[in-house]
């Protein structure tokens, strides 16, 4: 493939990719579970406290499921890039994933390092799993290695299947429900086993 979209400006690549059948991605689906399923490995749920006889009130029972729900959302921000039409750049990085994990470090005073570590590899995964989708608009691929290079990687793997983004097409929601469903397949046992497994213990 040619690299003559390397010139362009990020604007005009934003704009050509969001007119584009074929979008890179997975879809927000997922990013969320990809981010919650490498979030837990690194903080995983804690399992309820026993020996109490009263019922755990509901903010305490929710409490863990506001760790996963935080992770899936992360791993969902990167494409917010979309506001300022320079999509698959700055956010689309292993540099964005370090600050998003020293923000919680700041946020929590350096008590919450765990936390901080699972924030930075949710929103790793987002990049990893742009790098392994579907992507045939420019900028091909993902900033990855930002801030220490511009370069754009792309594994070429189309691991993932796009997500098509023409609504008035015949095939906009098989297309878009068959990709979905594959991802939830692929990766929804995990999610659901590590957000599950330690609490049930
Ligand atoms: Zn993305």
């Amino acid at each position: 493939m040619t690299n003559e979209w390397q010139g362009l400006p990020a604007r005009e690549l934003t704009r050509i990719a969001s007119s584009a059948y074929v979008a890179r991605m997975p879809s927000p689906v997922g990013h969320a579970l990809g981010g919650i399923i490498a979030g837990l490995l690194i903080h995983p749920p804690q399992p309820a406290a026993r020996g109490s006889a009263a019922p755990a009130a509901l903010a305490d029972r929710l409490r863990p499921w506001r760790t996963t729900a935080l992770l899936g959302l992360v791993a969902c921000l990167p494409d917010l890039d979309f506001l300022w039409a320079r999509h698959n750049y700055e956010t689309h990085s292993l540099g964005a994933a370090v600050a998003a994990g020293l923000l919680v470090l700041a946020w929590t005073r350096g008590r919450g390092w765990r936390l901080a570590l699972a924030v930075a590899a949710a929103w790793s995964t987002h990049v990893l799993f742009d790098w392994l989708g579907s992507d045939d608009s420019p900028p091909i691929g993902v900033m990855a290695l930002w801030p220490w290079s511009t370069e754009f990687y792309f594994a070429d793997a189309w691991l993932f299947d796009a997500i098509s983004r023409r609504p008035w097409r015949d095939d906009f929601i098989s297309q878009n429900v068959i990709a979905i469903l594959k991802e939830v397949a692929l990766l929804a046992p995990p999610a659901a086993a590590l957000a599950w497994g330690r609490r049930h213990r």
